[in-house]
C-alpha cells in the first residue's frame, strides 16, 4: 500500500490536469452516511421522498423526511480529513478541478473552490416557480414546508431528486475535464449511479490514470481503475498529502 501511495504521488506531480472524482463515501468520516450498504440511507428511509413526481404532489409529507435527513443531520456535519487534503491540493496547483456527487457542500466548507456540484447542492433552495434561489441558512425549518418570499410557492433544495436531469453547468464541465484530465482520483463512490459515473470512465477513455480511494471494490475496480489505493479516505489522503508536500 505504502508503494503504491508512493507512486500515485509521483504520478499527480509529473502531471498537468489532475481531477478528483468523489462520492458518498467521502464523506462518512464527517458522520453522514452513504444511500447504499449495510449502514445506508435507504435502509432507513423510503428513497420515494427524493422522487420528483412523489414530491410534488406530497411535498408536505416529504419535507418532514427531507428537514431531518439534510438539514438535521447533514448541518452537524464539518469537513474531515480527505475534504482538506483535496482543497490543499487545489490550493497549491496540484489539482484543476472537483467533480462531486455529493450535496453536503463540505468541500467547499473546507476550501476547495473549483467545484462542479453534479447533483446540485442541499444549502440552496429553489421556487420551482420563479427561480429564485434561497441559502438553506435563511430558514430555521421549525416550520415546513419553507416558502417563497416572492409568490409564496413551496421550495425545493436544489439538488436532483429521482426524475431530474442533471445541471447543465456541471455536466458540460465535468465532462470537459474528464477529456483533459491526465490524472483522475477517484473517492468512495460504488460507480452506481449514472450518468456521474461517466465521468472517470470518459477521463480513462481520454488516457488518464485512474487512482481509486475506497476501502471496498467498486464497479470501477478492475475494468476502469488503475491503481486501487485499498483504505479510507481520509486515510489514505493523509499519506497522499506526506507524499505529495
Ligand atoms: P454510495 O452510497 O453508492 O457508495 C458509497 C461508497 O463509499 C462505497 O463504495 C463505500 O465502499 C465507500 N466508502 C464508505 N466509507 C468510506 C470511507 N471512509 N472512505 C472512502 N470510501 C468509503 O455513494 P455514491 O456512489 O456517491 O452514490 C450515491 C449517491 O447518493 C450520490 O449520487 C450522492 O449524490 C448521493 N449521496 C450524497 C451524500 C452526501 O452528500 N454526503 C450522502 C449520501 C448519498
Amino acid at each position: 500500500m505504502d508503494l503504491l501511495i508512493k507512486e500515485s504521488a509521483e504520478i499527480i506531480r509529473e502531471s498537468k490536469f489532475v481531477i478528483a472524482f468523489t462520492g458518498a463515501g467521502i464523506s462518512v468520516e464527517s458522520g453522514i452516511p452513504p444511500f447504499r450498504g449495510e449502514h445506508g440511507l435507504w435502509n432507513k428511509y423510503n428513497p420515494e421522498v427524493l422522487d420528483l413526481g412523489f414530491y410534488l404532489e406530497n411535498p408536505d409529507e416529504c419535507w418532514f423526511y427531507i428537514r431531518e435527513i439534510f438539514y438535521d443531520f447533514f448541518s452537524d456535519a464539518h469537513p474531515n480529513k480527505a475534504h482538506k487534503v483535496l482543497a490543499r491540493m487545489e490550493k497549491e496547483g496540484l489539482l484543476k478541478s472537483l467533480v462531486t456527487q455529493n450535496i453536503d457542500n463540505l468541500h467547499q466548507q473546507a476550501g476547495s473552490t473549483i467545484v462542479h456540484e453534479f447533483h446540485g447542492n442541499s444549502k440552496r433552495l429553489k421556487c420551482l416557480k420563479c427561480g429564485k434561489l434561497f441559502s438553506s441558512k435563511e430558514f430555521d425549518f421549525k416550520k415546513i414546508p419553507p416558502r417563497c418570499d416572492e409568490d409564496g410557492e413551496i421550495l425545493k433544495p436544489d439538488f436532483i431528486f429521482f426524475g431530474e436531469g442533471i445541471p447543465r453547468d456541471a455536466y458540460e464541465n465535468s465532462f470537459a475535464d474528464a477529456e483533459k484530465a491526465d490524472v483522475c482520483i477517484i473517492v468512495g463512490s460504488t460507480g452506481e449511479v449514472t450518468p456521474a459515473s461517466f465521468v472517470p470512465r470518459t477521463a480513462k477513455q481520454s488516457g488518464a490514470v485512474i487512482i481509486e480511494i475506497n476501502p471496498e471494490e467498486t464497479m470501477f475496480t478492475g475494468p476502469v481503475t488503475d491503481i486501487h489505493l485499498k483504505g479510507k479516505a481520509s486515510e489514505v489522503l493523509s499519506k497522499l498529502e506526506k507524499e505529495l508536500f
